[in-house]
């Protein structure tokens, strides 16, 4: 493709090369962008043996976790903020200034375009401090539950569920609303949080969020997070098995064909053997022998779904990850059907 002579070229030459292959290169980043929306949009990582686009681009692809997770993370924004690509194209900024200021795209449209215009030409660094402009800083916060925004209930009642505390025991005790006025109020209010954390906390958050980007389709408001959070502590260790069954089942821990064979009750011995055959990991093989192997997230699919017909021997079950379970139920049932069942 190239002459590799490269010592015969005159030094202009090899200027005009570098800022050609450049602009080639510029080019490929956001066709390859494009390419994988399209690729997400078909489920193509999914059939290809990977749980995720993440994966498909470090283990296929051979990119670095940090350089795949920023391609994953613009080439979700494009659509929304379709300047990123003429952007990217012009050389007026990069993946990396982009990750930056994601999570300011992420989740305010006008912040975003805002700041968008604003990093044209700047350098990470210039561009990481515009990013903290946009994050003023809040002094330390005293920690409280109390509702808010309390549509159609008198003054009097709103009175009876203020209570300001400061301290963790406090914080628990202050989610105990009078029974009574609960009843009578509950669809009617929300509540407002305010802690801060530690950075150890922080942390983990951060990988919880991770864990569930896929469950929560990309919505990552807080409140949504810390339902899944504390959804699964419930479906865990709630003492209440049917706080434990729904939480199980709304969080998605406990899908249809879980609930098939929970109700014909697949003997412990099978669900051994089964996963021990599958070597405790997701078996999914694509069409090209590409093996998934997730180990977390695992689920028993039926190969032959219980609804076809299919039993709950050892040779009709398999292993599989989350994401590849509801792949597979798409192809066998259609992506309409099995988004329906997940909302359920
Ligand atoms: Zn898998």
């Amino acid at each position: 493709m190239f002459d590799l002579s490269l010592d015969k070229l005159s030094n202009e030459e090899v200027k005009l090369n570098i800022i050609r292959l450049r602009k080639v290169e510029r080019e490929c980043e956001v066709e390859l962008l494009f390419h994988l929306i399209e690729l997400e949009k078909r489920d193509l990582h999914l059939a290809w043996g990977y749980s995720s686009l993440f994966m498909y681009l470090v283990n296929s692809l051979g990119y670095a976790e940090a350089s795949a997770s920023r391609r994953v993370r613009i080439s979700r924004l494009i659509g929304k903020y379709p300047e990123i690509a003429t952007m990217l194209r012009s050389g007026n900024t990069n993946l990396s200034c982009l990750s930056l200021i994601s999570k300011v795209l992420e989740v305010d449209s006008d912040k975003g375009s805002k700041l968008l215009s604003e990093i044209v030409d700047k350098t990470c660094r210039e561009v990481e401090e515009l990013v903290s402009a946009y994050r003023p800083e809040v002094p330390r916060a005293k920690e409280y539950i109390k509702p808010i925004k309390v549509a159609r209930v008198p003054k009097d009642k709103v009175k009876e569920l203020e209570f300001p505390t400061n301290s963790f025991c406090n914080l628990q005790e202050s989610l105990k609303v009078p029974e009574p006025v609960l009843k009578t109020l509950q669809a009617e209010i929300r509540y407002e949080v305010r802690c801060s954390l530690s950075k150890d906390i922080k942390e983990k958050l951060g990988k919880a969020q991770n864990l569930m980007v896929h469950k929560l389709k990309g919505d990552m408001a807080l409140e949504n997070v810390f339902g899944e959070l504390i959804d699964c502590y419930l479906a865990k260790y709630s003492k209440d098995k049917k706080v434990r069954k729904v939480n199980r089942v709304q969080k998605g821990l406990m899908n249809e064909d879980e609930l098939a064979v929970k109700r014909k009750a697949i003997p412990s011995q099978v669900k051994r053997e089964v996963y021990a055959r599958d070597n405790f990991c997701c078996s999914y093989r694509s069409v090209d022998g590409v093996k998934c192997g997730k180990e977390s997230n695992l689920e028993l699919d039926h190969i032959t779904p219980v609804a076809h017909g299919g039993d709950n021997s050892v040779a009709n079950l398999r292993v599989v990850c989350r994401e590849h379970n509801q792949f597979l139920a798409r192809e066998v049932f259609g992506r309409e059907f099995v988004r329906t069942k997940i909302q359920v």
